[in-house]
């Protein structure tokens, strides 16, 4: 019986015509694909993208320099150097993240105690040296105070659902 069973689908070329019948209903099925750049598909307002340094409203920045980010990375790529200022508070002289090992796991970000390291949506950048990968405390900052506005809806958004 298997036999002739087979014998007709070989014969009608069965598997083909499943293969036409699946072309078939997507040819007429909505258009799922995106002309990237000119259209963007929705992004999450978790997504990890650049990272960002931020500051309190009064222009101070947040980081306590606690280390907490760059003993959870798991791929070493946070670097950080500290000093103690007059006032007794801990603030870093060097904050560095190594974009080219960062996994965007977002673990810094999830142990920040301040909220001072955050993954923004930010993500179309290139670097054309190894140099231009290497975020800085002052590029950190810089895409902080730019993106600020942005970064605080989205912890807001994200706050409803701790
Ligand atoms: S996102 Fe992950 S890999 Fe990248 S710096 Fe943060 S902890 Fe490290
Ligand atoms: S960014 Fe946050 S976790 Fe990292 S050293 Fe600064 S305060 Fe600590």
């Amino acid at each position: 019986m298997n036999a002739i069973k087979h014998f007709f689908k070989t014969f009608f070329l069965w598997e083909l015509v499943l293969g036409l019948k699946l072309t078939g209903k997507y040819l007429f099925a909505r258009k799922i694909t995106v002309q990237y750049p000119e259209e963007k598909t929705p992004q999450s307002h978790r997504f990890r993208g650049l990272h960002a340094q931020r500051r309190y409203a009064n222009g101070e920045e947040r980081c306590i320099a606690c280390k907490l980010c760059e003993a959870v990375c798991p791929a070493l790529a946070i670097t950080i150097d500290l000093e103690e200022r007059d006032d007794g508070s801990r603030r870093t002289t060097r904050y560095d993240i190594d974009l080219a090992k960062c996994i965007f796991c977002g673990f810094c970000e999830e142990s920040c105690p301040v909220d001072a390291i955050v993954e923004t949506r930010h993500f179309e950048y290139h670097g054309e040296v190894r140099e231009d990968l290497l975020m800085t405390k002052e590029k950190l900052l810089a895409l902080g105070d730019r993106l600020e506005t942005e970064i605080a809806k989205d912890r807001a958004s994200d706050a409803q659902y701790r």
